[in-house]
């Protein structure tokens, strides 16, 4: 089995973490149809449209 030779110093280990610490909100973008805020660059998951284009058809 494999064995660390040497401690993780604290100031290591805070830096391996602190990649999954974000405080930033994942970006986002208006809907220019239905004004929903949405993912950028992503289909609108109110209204299933990207680029005035109807991609999916949201059931509801
Ligand atoms: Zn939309």
């Amino acid at each position: 089995m494999a064995v660390p030779k040497s401690r993780t110093s604290k100031a290591r280990k805070k830096q391996r973490r602190a990649k999954n610490y974000r405080l930033e909100t994942p970006a986002l973008s208006v809907c220019p149809k239905c004004g929903e805020m949405k993912l950028p660059h992503r289909v609108c998951l109110k209204c299933g449209t990207y680029k005035d284009v109807e991609v999916i058809t949201i059931s509801e």
